[in-house]
């Protein structure tokens, strides 16, 4: 018997349990398409190490190279982009497995105001 957590969502495609569009993977990161996309690229890049939250990574290079995999990730996809990162339910978070959203591909002459 163990007391171990569910998986998350995102844990769960990690593990193949759940398919998705795999766009990148290393040791410490994968990046899949999102199922509901919100702008003609959408990306999230997720730490394997689970956190639920952005806020309860504290450690600053554990940080860094969320976000610097994020910017790899993008610089993949887009030469332009949107990060966001939803940081519980009031700010929008649905998993709660911490992952950045890249966001990006949109027509230069269509407005991409904030909030978009
Ligand atoms: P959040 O609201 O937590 O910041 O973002 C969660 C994102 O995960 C949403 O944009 C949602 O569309 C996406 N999502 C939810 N379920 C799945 C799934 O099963 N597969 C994929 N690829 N994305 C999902």
């Amino acid at each position: 018997m163990t007391n171990a957590p569910a998986p998350t969502l995102f844990e769960r495609i990690i593990a193949r349990e759940i398919p998705a569009q795999i766009v990148y993977e290393d040791e410490n990161y994968i990046a899949i398409k999102d199922i509901a996309p919100k702008a003609p690229v959408h990306l999230l890049v997720i730490p394997k190490k689970v956190s639920s939250r952005l806020d309860e990574i504290t450690a600053e290079a554990e940080m860094g190279r969320l976000w610097l995999t994020a910017i790899k990730v993008a610089a993949q996809h887009l030469s332009d982009y949107r990060l966001i990162v939803n940081v519980g339910k009031g700010g929008g978070q649905e998993v709660f497995h911490t992952h950045v959203h890249v966001l990006g591909g949109w027509d230069s002459a269509q407005a991409v105001g904030f909030g978009q």
